[in-house]
This record gives C-alpha cells, sequence and structure tokens, in this order.
C-alpha cells in the first residue's frame, strides 16, 4: 500500500529558512556572533540566543578584502584566514549550507575555473557538500549561473570553453538547489493564493512588473534567453527543474522578500506578524531574501526592528506552528515530500516503512542520503484501531531508518527522524573569546 508523507514533520504548518547573502559582512567575529544569536540560547549581545536553526552561505574568496573581509581564504588566495578555522566547524554543522558563489569578484573580477576547483577539493577534503548555489553580485561576477558564464560551456563563435565555466565541477560536487535572481513578495509558497491575495494590487503590480520585464528581456536577448522560464507569480512554486546552458539540471527556487529592499531591517516587513500569520495559516514555505549584514545602524550586531521579528519567529517556532531550518534543509524536505517512493509492507507486528527511493525529476535525493529526513506517514487503518500494536520500523535504501510515533486527534502516525543541526557552539565561544582578547 502506497504511502504518502504529511507535508511537514510534526508539530509544524509552515516553514521558513532565511537565505542569508553574506555580502558586506563586517568581520568574522560579526559573522560568528549572528549566527550564535540565531542558533544558541546563550547570552548574546542581542539578548538571550534564539535557539532557532538558521544557516548562512559564505565565500570562499574576495577580490576586496578591504571591503569585504570575510572570506574562508586570504583574498583570492588559498591561505587560510581567522575564519577558516570556525568556518569548517560550521560546515561540518550543516549551518553554513550554501555558496554565495565561490568569491565575491564584483569589484575587479579574476573569476577562474581553477578558483572553483581549488574550493571543491578544500570542501570536501573536509567532508563538507554543498548542495545550494546562490548567484551574486554583478557584471564581474562571471561565475553565475544563467547570467555569467558559469554554466556556459562554450561559446558558438569563438568554440572556445569561456575560463569562468564550473557548472560540471560545481554539480558533480553535490549543488543541487540554484537561486538565480527570483524574489516574490508573496510570503509562503506551495500553496495556492488567496483570492483577495491573488487582486491585491501589490501581487497584480509585480505581475505585470514580471511580465513587462520579461518581454523587454526576450526582445533584447532573444537567443540567450531562449529556454529560460520566468516565476510565475500566480503559481507560487518554491523550487521546479531547470537545465543550465550546459544541459545539466538543478532545482531553481525562489526568495521570498523584495529586491530593492533586502537589508537585515526588512526582516520587520517581511518576517512581520500578518505576514507571518498568512504563512502560518496558509501552511506555506518560505526561503526569505535577506543580507543580514545591510544594516542602517552599523554599531549595532542587528537592527532592534530585525530582533524583534526574530523573536516572534522563534516564539512561532517554539509553539510548533512554524518550522525554522536552514535553506538546504528546506528546499530538500519539500522535493523528498513531493517525491517519495514509500509503501507500508507487511501486516500486523511485522508491519513496515518500506522507503524505495525517490522519483524526483532530476534523480538529485537518491544521491543525498539525508533525503528521508523528517517525512511523517499516517499509520494504516489496522494501526490505527490497534493502538497497542508497535510502531513500525521504517527501512531505507541504505538502511534503518531512526522513527518516532506521533499521535494527533487520536490518530497515529510514524515519523522518520528530522535531527537538528549542532551548532559548534564550544568551538565557536572559544574563537569569539580568543578574539575579543587584546593583543
Ligand atoms: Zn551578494
Amino acid at each position: 500500500m502506497i504511502a504518502r508523507p504529511r507535508p511537514l514533520p510534526f508539530p509544524y504548518r509552515a516553514a521558513v529558512a532565511l537565505a542569508n547573502d553574506v555580502d558586506d559582512t563586517p568581520s568574522p567575529a560579526w559573522f560568528l556572533e549572528v549566527l550564535r544569536f540565531l542558533n544558541t540560547r546563550a547570552v548574546t549581545p542581542l539578548g538571550p540566543g534564539l535557539g532557532l536553526e538558521v544557516g548562512s552561505t559564505f565565500w570562499f574568496y574576495t577580490d576586496e578584502p578591504t571591503r569585504e573581509p570575510f572570506s574562508y581564504w586570504a583574498g583570492t588566495s588559498t591561505r587560510e584566514t581567522p575564519a577558516s578555522a570556525p568556518l569548517r566547524a560550521l560546515w561540518r554543522s550543516g549551518h553554513v549550507d550554501s555558496l554565495h558563489t565561490y568569491g565575491n569578484f564584483t569589484r575587479f573580477g579574476g573569476f577562474r575555473r581553477r578558483h572553483a576547483r581549488d574550493a571543491v577539493a578544500e570542501a570536501e577534503c573536509h567532508g563538507a557538500v554543498f548542495r545550494t548555489w546562490i548567484n551574486h553580485g554583478t557584471g564581474h561576477d562571471f561565475q553565475n549561473f544563467r547570467t555569467g558564464f558559469g554554466d556556459l560551456p562554450w561559446l558558438e563563435d569563438l568554440d572556445d570553453r569561456p575560463e569562468e565555466y564550473h557548472a560540471d565541477l560545481t554539480l558533480d560536487h553535490g549543488v543541487t538547489f540554484a537561486w538565480l535572481g527570483d524574489v516574490t513578495p508573496v510570503p509562503g509558497q506551495e500553496r495556492r493564493l488567496g483570492l483577495v491575495e491573488a487582486a491585491g494590487p501589490r501581487i497584480v503590480r509585480e505581475a505585470f512588473g514580471w511580465a513587462g520585464r520579461a518581454l523587454a528581456r526576450r526582445l533584447a536577448y532573444r537567443d540567450l534567453l531562449r529556454g529560460a522560464h520566468n516565476y510565475d507569480l500566480y503559481g507560487n512554486r518554491l523550487l521546479w527543474p531547470v537545465r543550465l546552458r550546459d544541459g545539466r539540471g538543478v532545482y531553481r527556487f525562489v526568495r521570498y522578500g523584495e529586491f530593492n529592499d533586502g537589508g537585515a531591517d526588512s526582516l520587520a516587513r517581511t518576517l512581520s506578524p500578518a505576514k507571518l500569520d498568512v504563512l502560518e495559516r496558509a501552511g506555506g514555505w518560505s526561503a526569505v531574501y535577506v543580507h543580514l549584514a545591510q544594516s542602517p545602524n552599523a554599531d549595532a550586531l542587528l537592527p532592534p526592528e530585525a530582533v524583534t521579528a526574530l523573536r516572534d519567529l522563534a516564539a512561532r517556532h517554539e509553539r510548533g506552528s512554524v518550522l525554522v531550518t536552514t535553506v538546504t534543509r528546506l528546499l530538500r524536505l519539500r522535493l523528498a515530500v513531493l517525491h517519495v517512493d514509500a509503501r507500508w509492507e507487511g501486516e500486523g507486528e511485522s508491519l513496515a516503512l518500506v522507503l524505495y527511493g525517490f522519483h524526483d525529476p532530476l534523480g538529485a535525493l537518491d544521491r543525498d542520503p539525508r533525503s528521508p529526513e523528517g517525512l511523517a506517514f499516517e499509520l494504516p487503518e489496522s494501526h490505527q484501531r490497534g493502538q497497542d500494536l508497535p510502531l513500525p520500523v521504517a527501512r531505507g535504501p541504505h538502511g534503518d531508518l531512526a522513527v518516532g510515533e506521533h499521535r494527533e486527534d487520536g490518530r497515529r502516525w510514524l515519523q522518520i527522524a528530522w535531527p537538528r543541526c549542532v551548532f559548534p557552539e564550544a568551538e565557536v565561544d572559544a574563537v569569539l573569546r580568543s578574539w575579543r582578547r587584546p593583543v
């Protein structure tokens, strides 16, 4: 008998991930302090920590270390920086889970395929896999997919491969999800828009804007944009498969927010009580567009209105209504819910949930051992009547899966474990202490 999962692990009804672009991060210490505030319950300069699960992007390189001083390696070299060791700890824990491209090359350019090769080798040497890619920057950031040369294997008239091409290395490494510029003002994707909401002036204006820009772009770049799709605001999907220009597939995802309002203080608007109410009521999923280090008051770690919004989000998470997790986990979970192939087999005490794998269009989930995490299945009627029957086991392609039981309204559910990312608190604290010590 086919088993279909609940949209989210218990007890949540909606899901949010902060998708932070690292632009303008003033120092490694700032970065660690902010992640510590978001992910632990420690006493921090912003008050008690929120105890959420919030990740971030990062950069391997920066072409302008004075203005963008936060990178894994020094400048565009492969020399370590003070950020290297703590970043490795955060790769391992899953908190630094996304590439905001390989580095900041916004000012002088200069990204080459070898930068990608060195970065991937470094990640793999430390057992890290980045599954999410987020385009960054301007015309100098040639490594971007679609808008740069990152996914362009050859130029027709030159019959030559651009030096910046890296999509083969990057996707072979494990990148599965890519943000290529799509933003929506709708809180909560993967749900139908309400009538009033869909007809609201904000949405209608945005839809016209998209259509207008799409038309203009299509006229201007007829060849380049063949096969490129524009975000369908009314379809309101969180992610969908696309082909990059070298023919490889990724899941393109949309972020929730406003292009021109992506600083830390924008959280007061994107995560306002009214917006979170909509998201919660409608059961949506959102990756929130934000640059946590872009703030009107440079002295505070985060602007007070952002902290207030984040505390509200944390309260909803605590109440069990909104799941807060990293971008990679959010996207993977959504994909897994849609494409899992699971069946109940056997009966009585020998009933088992057998997870055969996933049928996602790009076959990405079967390559990722963490894909089954958080899937919850209602037990068959025999086990609803037989409340004393033991909880069935769950078998995955790689062996038995850790499961728990959940009961709601007298119904029994089996849930595959959703283990929290464990923040490397002791390590981060030690690093921060050593930096605070005057030398
Ligand atoms: Zn950026």
